[in-house]
């Protein structure tokens, strides 16, 4: 995976970061040529590679997690409410009736972990997110890193790449809309000229394009929010992981883990401290 440095103030910090003491097999710092010859197409700036990361295709991940003795997917249960039982048992409550018990419940439902009544008072934010899915081409096949900067492009997956993501605020629908293709497209076409070239983008019609919409769930300070929720024993979140949730969550459900089970943590203590419900409490959230 490449990061390019598309100005001094991104290479400024990139330099930071690898100062601080980052091994080399984790990043280093490549130059334009060098990093057009990892991606495949000439780039116009260097940056950061990342020699072992690439990209997953999301649902394959998911399955690949869920595939665990101790774990049973129940899809199409829309759970409404939480409630603590005299004996301190938690009910998960969906259609009126109890569909789960047990003594901890941890709610990982990103912006809907708010829906709760002991729950209702985290900050949590909605930002909207739309995907381009481009057609490859002959000459996009050459693609062979995941090159981000303006914007994040994927090597092919069964002739398709993934471009993405607009950022969007106030928003009405989780519809496609064409702007933010076009949007997708612009950032594209200033973080690698060539490769939107080898796309074809310039005749690619934004209003045909396929796409896919999310949301993102982020909190004030931009942490994730992981832990117990103040004052409800037994009751934990798992959420508000932003733009990172293929790569923190399974971190922070094995951190969650450790406290629930006091298991030494996988991270440090300040980690944990940082990521904690209560911090917003003083806020009264
Ligand atoms: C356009 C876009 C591009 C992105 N690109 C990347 C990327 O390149 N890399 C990366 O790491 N991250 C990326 N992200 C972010 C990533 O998708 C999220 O951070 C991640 O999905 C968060 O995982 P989550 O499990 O917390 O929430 P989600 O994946 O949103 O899952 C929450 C689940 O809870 C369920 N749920 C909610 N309420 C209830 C309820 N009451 N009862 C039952 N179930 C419920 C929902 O149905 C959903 O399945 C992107 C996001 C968007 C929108």
């Amino acid at each position: 995976m490449l990061q390019l440095a598309r100005d001094a103030k991104t290479a400024a910090r990139q330099e930071a970061m690898l100062a601080s003491g980052v091994p080399a097999a984790v990043a280093r710092r490549v130059d334009r040529a060098e990093a057009s010859a990892i991606a495949g197409v000439p780039l116009p700036a260097g940056g950061l590679h990342f020699p072992g990361a690439g990209w997953v295709h999301p649902p394959a991940l998911v399955h690949a997690l869920a595939a665990h003795p101790g774990i049973e997917v129940r899809t199409g249960v829309d759970a409404r409410a939480l409630e603590r039982a005299p004996n301190g048992e938690w009910r998960v409550l969906a259609g009126g009736s109890v569909v789960a018990r047990a003594p901890a419940v941890v709610v990982a439902a990103s912006v809907d972990a708010a829906r709760f009544a002991q729950t209702r008072a985290l900050p949590l934010h909605a930002v909207r997110g739309q995907l381009t899915l481009l057609p490859a081409t002959g000459a996009s096949r050459a693609l062979a890193a995941v090159v981000c900067g303006a914007a994040s492009v994927a090597p092919a997956r069964r002739g398709v790449h993934t471009l993405g993501a607009t950022f969007v605020h106030e928003f009405d629908d989780l519809e496609v809309h064409a702007a933010e293709h076009r949007a997708n497209l612009a950032d594209l076409a200033a973080m690698a000229p060539a490769l939107a070239r080898a796309l074809d983008a310039d005749r690619l019609d934004p209003a045909t394009l396929a796409g896919r919409v999310a949301v993102r769930c982020t909190s004030p300070d931009r942490l994730s929010i992981v832990g117990p929720v103040p004052g409800e024993g037994g009751l934990h979140v798992n959420t508000a992981h932003g733009s990172r949730g293929l790569i923190g969550p399974p971190l922070c459900a094995e951190a969650l883990a450790a406290r629930l089970e006091e298991e030494p943590a996988p991270v440090s203590a300040g980690l944990v401290a940082a990521l904690d419900p209560g911090r917003f409490d003083a806020h009264r959230y």
